[in-house]
Parts: C-alpha cells; sequence; structure tokens
C-alpha cells in the first residue's frame, strides 16, 4: 500500500481517509549545523523516520510533504538559515493539518526536527484539537529514541546533545555519511549551560527557558559534542524512532475520545 500522501490519487485520497490511516506531517528547519553537517540536517533525519515509520506501517500511516522551513530567528546571525516568523509558522501548520481533517482524516501527528518549532507545533496540534472533532498531537522525533540514547550516550547531559551535537551528528553519519566532514567537527562547545536554572538539551532543559541570538554564545553554531558521534549510534537512534513511530500512531488510532459535554448550564 502506497505510503507517501503525494503519491496518491485523489480518489485514493478520500479511500485512506475512510480506512481511518494516520497522518504525520513531518516539519523541520533549514539552518546551520556548524561546519561539519549540510544545513537540511532537520530535513533529513525527519523524512528519514517518518518515510520509514509509514513504510513499516502496513498501510496504517501516510506521511504527508514535509514543512522545510522552520522558526529561526534566532540563528539568522549564521549563514545559511531560513526563518519563518512564529505567527506565520504556526498559521502554516494548521493550515495544512485543518486540510487533512477537511477529508475526513482523524488522527494527525506532527513530527518535529527543529528545537524552536516544537512550541508552535504544540500550538498548531492544540488550535485542530480545540476546533476539530480530530485528535492531533506533535512530537519531537528525538525524544522517541530516549532508552537508546540512555544506552549509548557519551556525552555530558546537559549540553552534550543540542544542535549540531552527538545526537544529529550520528543520525547524519547512519543516513548520507558521504556528507558529513568529521575533520571539521569541533571540540564540545557548550554555551547551553548557563546557569543552574538555563541549561539546555534535547533530553532535558532547565527549568527557565530563554533563548539568545545564537551568535551571541557560540563561534561554530555547534552546541554539544559532534566527535563523540559514530554511524552505528545513529542507526539505533533511528530504528528505535521508527518503532517508536509506528507504536504512537497505532495508540492514536485506538484513542476513542468520549462526547463533548457542557456543564456550563444545568439541563
Ligand atoms: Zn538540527
Amino acid at each position: 500500500m502506497k505510503h507517501l500522501y503525494r503519491s496518491l490519487t485523489w480518489v485514493e485520497a478520500r479511500g485512506r481517509a475512510e480506512q481511518g490511516a494516520v497522518i504525520i506531517i513531518p516539519v523541520a528547519a533549514i539552518e546551520q549545523h556548524g561546519y561539519h553537517l549540510p544545513i537540511d540536517v532537520d530535513n533529513v533525519l525527519v523524512e528519514h523516520v517518518t518515510e520509514e515509520a509509514a513504510r513499516r506501517s502496513e498501510g496504517l500511516v501516510l506521511v504527508a510533504p514535509m514543512i522545510h522551513y522552520g522558526f529561526n530567528e534566532h540563528n539568522m546571525g549564521f549563514p545559511g538559515t531560513i526563518s519563518i516568523r512564529d505567527t506565520v509558522f504556526v498559521d502554516f501548520c494548521y493550515d495544512v493539518a485543518h486540510s487533512f481533517t477537511r477529508q475526513g482524516y482523524d488522527r494527525i501527528l506532527f513530527v518535529n526536527g527543529h528545537g524552536s518549532n516544537q512550541m508552535l507545533c504544540n500550538l498548531a496540534s492544540r488550535r485542530i484539537n480545540n476546533t476539530t472533532k480530530a485528535l492531533c498531537g506533535a512530537v519531537a522525533h528525538w525524544s522517541l529514541a530516549k532508552a537508546e540514547v540512555d544506552r549509548l550516550r557519551d556525552s555530558k547531559f546537559s549540553g552534550g546533545m543540542a544542535h549540531a551535537c552527538e545526537f544529529e551528528t550520528a543520525m547524519y553519519l547512519h543516513i548520507r555519511p558521504e556528507l558529513v566532514d568529521m575533520s571539521k567537527a569541533t571540540e564540545r562547545e557548550a554555551p547551553s549551560s548557563r546557569n543552574e536554572f538555563m541549561y539546555d538539551d534535547l533530553f532535558g532543559s532547565g527549568p527557565v527557558h530563554m533563548v539568545e541570538r545564537w551568535s551571541q554564545i557560540s563561534e561554530s553554531g555547534v552546541e554539544g559534542d559532534p566527535k563523540l558521534a559514530t554511524a552505528e549510534k545513529g542507526h539505533a537512534f533511528a530504528e528505535m524512532e521508527i518503532a517508536n513511530l509506528i507504536k504512537v500512531c497505532q495508540a492514536m488510532r485506538a484513542m476513542k475520545p468520549g462526547p463533548e459535554r457542557d456543564f456550563n448550564h444545568r439541563p
């Protein structure tokens, strides 16, 4: 069965909605990823795990064409970066998901590959739930690899896995090794740990959310320990993400939301 939404005919799109297919909307960014990685890292990682999950899901999951650009104002000091304004981005994500609900798709998941998009994907998915009968959620892909990260991680928490780091470099080494130049990978730059309240890592941030302009605190653009990355780690992370993504979609499909009630007025 086809797993790429873009390859369906409109008749097939109607049929898959009727069959209860779960829609994954991949969301990423084009942004600097240090000296050793291309600017398409977030796109490549999200594309790989979402398309593989859909392909292996036996017809349950359809993956939508990716939203390539993200909210990235903090990185604009580095060439290569494209930024979409926050409100435009939320509206755009909402409109894409909403278009699926209008066709009858009722389970939608944003799978995001860029940290700063996450709060906006969360908002867009909340807005779908507030305005339609569909169920929509949002997840950062790396969070689905947590168990393998705990097992294989060599960089210190926090800061070792944040941006163009041990995690992202490992994933890219697994998917497109020919485009990684490990000779240009930097020593750990950890501007992400400012104080006990403000630190950053893909696997847990400090209680205070505060993102400065990246050029103020980083020379290379990297945040973390890319030299600790290996393709083997990337393979393990990717496979766990793919397996968990299928499980998330199965769980969403199985959810049976109760009827909406209004307790404002006595019967
Ligand atoms: Zn990235």
